[in-house]
């Protein structure tokens, strides 16, 4: 049984008090011993705060991006073993915000995984077509190239250890999720894709869903066999929205 897992990307929003009174509404609102992990990502510069803000509650602690390397001159960037000393457990890596604003490519986006992992953090993998790519029929192309960057430079049991999210770009931030049947044809896709190099980590890795998740869509989405949560943004920004698409997850 694969635990379902949810996980708030707070993205460039929030403010110390605004942070706070979420935190607090969570925490008092959470389950002491939730049946679904969660996890929220604030914007890093807040990451030790919300930390300490979490610490007598059941929620994770993450961030939203990490460096590729791992110490030196890189201006601007934070080391996986930084956020690991700021007791961060996950980290997203290659939301479709970086990749495509930020330029990152398939195989920085794969070093940063393998960066993550080798301090202990849980990277959360960011994976999706953007619109053109689904209307051309290309999804599958798009979807496997990006996971076999990473397959290929950190091996399947690696990545088992880490969280796969499949977020279609066109549905981030639009309010136009994917239907759960668009969503679990491509969960599948990935598990299989994991499959052929092991079937007993396929089996094992979870496989969130990310783009327009909320509370009135979540179960649905989430009752499909190979959805084991969220990735999700505005919604997370909202504790009764939040609170509902975390007691969603709780009931697959
Ligand atoms: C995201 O930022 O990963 C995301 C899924 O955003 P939203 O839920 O707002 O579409």
């Amino acid at each position: 049984m694969r635990r379902p897992i949810v996980v708030g990307n707070w993205k460039m929003h929030g403010s110390r008090a605004e942070n706070a009174r979420l935190i607090e509404e969570l925490g008092a609102r959470y389950p002491a011993n939730p049946v679904a992990d969660c996890v929220v990502c604030p914007p890093l510069v807040y990451v030790q705060e919300v930390g300490r803000l979490l610490r007598d509650t059941p929620i994770h602690l993450g961030a939203q991006d990490v460096c590729a390397d791992a110490q030196g001159a890189f201006t601007g960037e934070v080391s996986a073993a930084m956020l690991k000393d700021v007791a961060c457990e996950y980290v997203i890596v290659g939301h479709s915000e970086r990749r495509l604003l930020y330029r990152e490519s398939d195989q920085l986006v794969a070093r940063k995984f393998a960066a993550a992992h080798a301090k202990a953090l849980v990277p959360i993998l960011c994976v999706g077509e953007q619109l053109a790519e689904r209307e051309a029929g290309r999804t599958a192309e798009v979807v496997q190239r990006q996971l076999d960057v990473v397959l290929e430079l950190c091996g399947a049991e690696t990545l088992g250890q880490g969280v796969v999210a499949y977020e279609p770009v066109w549905a981030i931030g639009t309010g136009r999720n994917a239907t759960p049947q668009q969503a679990e044809e491509v969960h599948a896709l990935i598990r299989a894709r994991i499959a052929a190099q092991d079937g007993r980590i396929a089996s094992e890795t979870r496989i969130l869903y990310g783009g327009s998740v909320k509370a009135s869509n979540a179960a649905e989405l989430f009752a499909m066999p190979d959805v084991d949560g969220g990735l999700i943004g505005g919604a997370s920004l909202k504790a009764d929205e939040f609170l509902a698409i975390l007691a969603a997850a709780g009931k697959r």
